[in-house]
């Protein structure tokens, strides 16, 4: 009864309950501090490869999750570490045909944390417990699989470099199902759930914030991720206002609104929205940008600096797309 008051309490928006994550597998080389025996490197051989964000490529292209490095292997090299749920959740999608996805193989837990609708994702499995069904609570610690080397890409992940690569997504758009086919008919059946409509924020950095210790409040925590750019929007209803109302400022006069100004990470997530009774720009349009911001982490390239000043990217006008679509 305790423990039933407690979940709901914990489901309410901005109530202080501590996000307690485990890891998703044995190795726990991170917690000690240890990158190089935690992350594992792509081809390009520099720890960095293995991290979240602009890692790869001298910093040119981003990485939107961390591959975790393999610490149990068979006699013939195969990796046999089990991938376990890094939270209580529930089973969001499964892909159990490798062919269909540079993921390869791949499982998609949801969850809410302080109020906050949030995905893992665990991808290049070997195997995807059999037992898991779509819609099944899943505990934190639960097998949920075995770490591979899964994917649909030519060149392939060799055995030696088998990983975990882990994710911790927002949802962007619960009409991309129908957005999608639009665009690519020979579209893979994810739904919703497809990498595309998937956005990250820096899953080393969550699970080291949380651990057994610190009283972390999730909403707090995304408010307090660094804003790049801001975009103002026509003030049309969009799906990310339903699916993250935490995130809408509140508003401190009766004027109407005439656009939603969004607060946006580098790598496309957006953190906050303040309601405007003022825009006086062309809709949608680049209100804010953090150069400094930008310089460090910019390379998703989703806002430019042309003659006209700062603008959407052709990436930008189609993650803003994605983020607005609505049939
Ligand atoms: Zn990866």
């Amino acid at each position: 009864m305790v423990m039933m008051r407690l979940l709901l309490v914990c489901l309410l928006p901005f109530t202080a309950c501590a996000l307690d994550l485990g890891l998703p597998t044995d190795n726990d080389a991170l917690r000690r501090g240890d990158n190089e025996a935690f992350y594992q490197p792509t081809v390009e051989g520099s720890i960095e490869s293995g991290m979240f964000g602009c890692a790869r490529r001298g910093g040119h292209r981003f990485h939107e999750g961390i591959d975790v490095r393999c610490l149990h292997r068979d006699k013939r090299g195969e990796p046999l570490d089990e991938v376990r749920a890094v939270a209580d959740g529930a089973v969001a999608f499964v892909n159990a045909k490798p062919g269909l996805s540079n993921y390869g193989r791949y499982i998609l837990l949801a969850h809410r944390w302080d109020g906050v609708e949030v995905y893992t994702l665990y991808a290049h499995l070997a195997e995807v417990a059999a037992e898991l069904k779509l819609g099944q609570a899943v505990a934190k610690g639960q097998r949920i699989g075995t770490l591979g080397h899964s994917t649909n890409t030519k060149e392939g992940i060799p055995r030696e470099r088998a990983h975990l690569h882990f994710e911790v997504d927002f949802l962007f758009n619960t009409n991309f199902h129908i957005w999608y086919p639009k665009r690519d008919p020979k579209a893979p059946p994810f739904g919703n759930f497809n990498g595309l409509n998937l956005y990250g924020i820096d899953p080393a950095a969550l699970l080291l914030a949380t651990g057994p210790n610190p009283k972390l409040n999730f909403a707090e925590y995304v408010a307090r991720q660094t804003v790049a750019f801001t975009v103002l929007l026509p003030p049309k209803p969009f799906p990310w206002l339903k699916l993250h109302p935490e995130q809408i400022q509140p508003v401190h006069n009766d004027a109407a609104i005439v656009a939603y100004e969004i607060g946006v990470t580098a790598w496309g997530v957006p953190i906050a929205v303040w309601p405007r009774s003022e825009a006086g720009k062309r809709l949608p349009s680049v209100a804010r940008v953090d150069e400094a911001e930008l310089a460090r982490n910019g390379c998703r390239t989703l806002v430019q600096r042309d003659k006209h000043g700062w603008t959407l990217s052709q990436h930008g006008h189609e993650w803003l797309e994605i983020l607005t679509y609505t049939p």
